[in-house]
């Protein structure tokens, strides 16, 4: 049985991250999946790539965690800048979420015209950079030290946010915002429900801010595919791929694990898998019920993959906001990511697209083949229409294929039929789990814990849990 100091299941951005930082220990990433990066991987199917959901990288800019870890890493990531970050559809509106502050306001004023207009979006983007040079970013449980260096965290919160911190988003829209149109709202929750998971309704001005805030950053392009980039951060860690962890049991100080490939005993344990699905990995009844405590977040995403057999130049993102919701889904608003005209992977032979919106992994629970297959069409169907409908140079003898995903797909491919992290509202703030859990040599990393979703969300998380492993 091989031994090893640190095992790591899963090569989603956490998975990899916290790998690729440890790298120069004895440490293995193992991933059921041939394609590396979960929710961030590309894949190929009839001959094409695809990414499978995260299109947009975020946090490579100095003094930012992200570029910081890749400096570390010793990685300069093959990247792009997407100028216009996303360019927001509604109706005849179309709003393009740049860095520039100004110019934004000014496309804001034309489409959503509010007098308090600058009051609003500086407060979003002042609250965002305060939040981001906050020096003790941490939360951590179930040591003194945890607690301790949380409670720093805390209190520097405090100070800094003050009575801000309590305010809840939607109390804050309606005092800045008064009589906010029902477009402009549905605009700023379109955003948020990407961001977030969630949406004003549910979110602390806090969170709003990190949330709506995110295209005042670069935002880039990864070339080759998003799954190009977590190759490249794992390029000096041993990995695994195509090997499952089946189970886990911790004996006194060490934890064996059995996966579809042979057995190792390993020191310490670092889990990328969701926190609603770890539970089932493990033999001890205790580990086990820790784990079912956490309440199975039921919001996922539905994703089509389109390949175009045309060359052309595209804004990267796009956000369509449409009037009612979207079959089958929980949202008004699609989002497309385009490939960039000369990526030569993504791009070979025509464009590759991601088209994501939020549903639920109960829709697509409890049917027949044939319900499944005709619910996943419909909103397919609609979703294309739409699309069509919008980018008229583009018709439907342009596309060589259409297929898409929903939870099922997810958990077959990835494990998980949640997709896009716990939804940040004013109840999960402060109650996510943390990276480190009861259990010695036992953590989390991903999504699902602190600090949340997407690339800075979960470096974040993986940061808190770098100095957890690190620490003497
Ligand atoms: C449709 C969609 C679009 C998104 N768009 C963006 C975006 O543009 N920008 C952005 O920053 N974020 C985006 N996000 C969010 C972002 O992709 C996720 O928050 C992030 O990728 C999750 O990373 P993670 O570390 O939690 O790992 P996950 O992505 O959950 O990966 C976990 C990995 O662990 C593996 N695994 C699980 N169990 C086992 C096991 N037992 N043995 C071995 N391996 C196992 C899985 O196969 C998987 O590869 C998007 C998410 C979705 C779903």
């Amino acid at each position: 049985m091989r031994k090893v100091d640190i095992a790591v299941v899963g090569s989603g951005i956490g998975g990899s991250l916290i790998s690729a930082l440890n790298k120069d220990k004895d440490l293995i990433l193992f991933e059921k999946d041939h394609n590396l990066g979960g929710c961030a991987s590309t894949f190929k199917r009839f001959g094409h790539r695809f990414n499978t959901g995260a299109t947009t990288f975020v946090g490579y800019e100095d003094n930012h965690l992200i570029k910081k870890m890749f400096d570390k890493i010793g990685l300069k990531p093959d990247i792009v800048q997407s100028d216009i970050a996303i360019r927001n559809i509604q109706g005849s509106k179309k709003v393009d979420r740049i860095q520039n502050f100004e110019m934004f306001l000014k496309q804001i004023n034309e489409n959503y015209y509010h007098p308090n207009n600058r009051v609003f979006w500086r407060r979003i983007k002042e609250i965002d950079e305060k939040f981001w040079s906050l020096k003790h970013l941490y939360f951590a449980k179930y040591s003194f030290k945890s607690f301790a260096k949380s409670a720093v965290f805390i209190a520097e919160l405090l100070k800094e946010f003050n009575t801000d911190l309590f305010i809840s988003a939607e109390g804050f829209i309606k005092s800045t915002l008064p009589n906010i149109s029902k477009e402009y709202k549905a605009f700023i929750d379109s955003q948020l429900l990407i961001t977030l998971q969630t949406t004003s309704k549910n979110a602390t001005l806090l969170s709003m801010s990190l949330g709506l805030a995110y295209p005042f950053h670069k935002v880039f392009y990864a070339n080759g595919g998003m799954g190009k980039l977590i190759e490249d951060i794992l390029k000096d860690v041993e990995v695994r791929k195509n090997e499952e962890i089946i189970s886990i049991e911790k004996n006194s100080n060490k934890y064996h694990l059995i996966t579809s490939k042979g057995e190792y005993l390993a020191n310490k344990v670092i889990l990328n898998s969701t926190i609603f699905d770890s539970s089932r990995l493990f033999l001890n009844d205790d580990i086990k019920s820790y784990f079912q405590q956490f309440k199975f977040g039921d919001q996922s995403a539905f994703v089509v993959y389109v390949k175009l057999n045309i060359k052309k130049e595209f804004v990267h993102h796009y956000q369509m906001v449409l009037k009612k919701d979207l079959p089958n889904c929980i949202s008004n608003s699609f989002f497309i990511s385009f490939s960039h005209e000369d990526d030569e992977v993504l791009s070979k032979d025509g464009l590759s697209l991601t088209i994501s919106t939020h549903t639920k992994a109960v829709y697509w629970e409890g049917l027949s083949k044939d319900e499944y297959e005709n619910k996943k069409l419909q909103t397919q169907q609609y979703i294309m229409d739409e699309f069509l409908k919008y980018f008229d140079d583009i018709k439907s003898e342009n596309i060589i294929e259409c297929f898409s995903a929903t939870s099922k797909t997810f958990y077959r491919y990835i494990s998980r039929s949640n997709c896009g992290g716990k939804p940040i509202n004013i109840k999960s703030a402060f109650s996510l789990p943390s990276c480190k859990t009861p259990f010695e040599g036992l953590y989390n990393v991903g999504d699902t814990v602190f600090a949340g979703q997407g690339w800075p969300g979960v470096a974040l998380g993986v940061d808190v849990l770098n100095k957890e492993l690190n620490s003497k």
